[in-house]
């Protein structure tokens, strides 16, 4: 049990868990690979009057209402200081014939840039094949004034952008605010990494406190959901996990093994699994049997969900009925330990 200081958690930000890079590379998916919502947003507002005419077919679905209080205008907190954004931003609807000369020339007034999109050098396009990119800012102060350049609609941001054969045409820029990373939903409850879940294939608009809200639906008693980003960019890689504050609900999540994330725009089936720590003691022995070592195995079957090594591991898997029991094992058990105190 890790238990937070309640002062900290208030703030509506936990560091807990801040490296997932090794869960992450177990993905389903590729976590560069675009999300489904990549590309929402793609051609609405096409022709619709003056200025930025989205509506329709963008905010009818959005009827489930969770009260996030990240949904705040990100013009109202301009009088922080520090960091508030990734450097990295989502441009969805853009021209079809522009290319990433003409992209990057749209967006250079507000900073040094680079454009991306998923698989850019393999395919050699000089334009975004989906109607979308990310520019990557060298600095985080241009994302700043991109937004304030930007003309809001409801939750979105739309920006016009031109290419050689249209005009003005307003193209949704998605800034990524580094306090969605983080949400704690219940403070009065340690954080137990044994009762927490890994959630792969998230979409990437998603934010904590919307994973937490749907998470607390399905299974209930969720106290806290983070959102995994690069240590970089600080943008979401496409997971996160949610942390239970009873074994009920940690237990009906991991046996579910796929749920439906939906919200607003998003709705995809995502993978949920144990989230395996690298630093635990075998179970069963608790080190006596292989020499005092983090156990390399973790049984995520509900009749077991333990950590063994591995002369446990055969001894517990040789019995009826466990035999078909296979290891959620972690990959790379080189790489550093993952400290579970920091701020991100
Ligand atoms: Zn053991
Ligand atoms: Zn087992």
């Amino acid at each position: 049990m890790i238990p937070l200081v309640p002062k900290l958690l208030f703030m509506g930000k936990s560091p807990f868990f801040p490296s997932l890079e090794d869960q992450s590379a177990t993905l389903l998916e590729d976590p560069n690979a675009p999300s489904q919502l990549d590309g929402v947003g793609v051609g609405v507002g096409v022709g619709v009057g003056v200025g930025v005419g989205v509506g329709g077919g963008i905010t009818a679905s959005q009827t489930a209402p969770l009260s996030s209080p990240s949904r705040s205008s990100p013009h109202s907190q301009g009088s922080e200081t520090g960091e508030r954004f990734s450097r990295k931003v989502f441009v969805g609807g853009l021209p079809p014939d522009i290319d990433e000369d003409e992209i990057t020339a749209s967006f250079r007034r507000f900073g040094p840039l680079v454009v991306d999109w998923p698989h850019k050098a393999e395919s050699k396009s000089y334009f975004p094949p989906k109607g979308y990119a990310f520019l990557l800012f060298q600095d985080e102060g241009s994302v700043q004034q991109l937004i304030d350049a930007c003309i809001q609609d409801e939750d979105k941001l739309y920006l016009c952008v031109s290419s050689p054969t249209i005009k003005d045409k307003p193209v949704q820029i998605r800034p990524w605010r580094l306090s969605d990373a983080d949400f704690v939903l219940d403070a009065s409850m340690p954080l137990d990494p044994r009762k927490t879940v890994f959630v792969g294939g998230v979409p990437r608009p998603l934010k904590a406190v919307e994973l937490a809200m749907i998470m607390d639906r399905l299974y209930g008693g969720v106290c806290y959901a983070g959102i995994d980003t690069d240590p970089e960019l600080k943008y979401p890689k496409g997971a996160g996990r949610v942390a239970f504050s009873n074994q009920q609900s940690y237990i009906a999540a991991i046996s579910a093994r796929f749920v439906q994330l939906q919200h607003g725009d998003i709705d995809k089936r995502v993978e949920v699994k144990p989230y395996v720590l690298d630093d635990q003691m075998c179970d069963e022995c608790q080190g006596q049997r292989c020499g005092g070592k983090f156990a390399p195995f973790f049984c995520a079957n509900v009749t077991c969900l333990q950590y063994y090594c591995e002369h446990c591991w055969a001894t517990i898997h040789s019995r009826p009925g466990r035999e078909f029991h296979k290891p959620l094992v972690k990959e790379g058990a080189d790489r550093p330990r993952a400290v579970p105190f920091r701020w991100c």
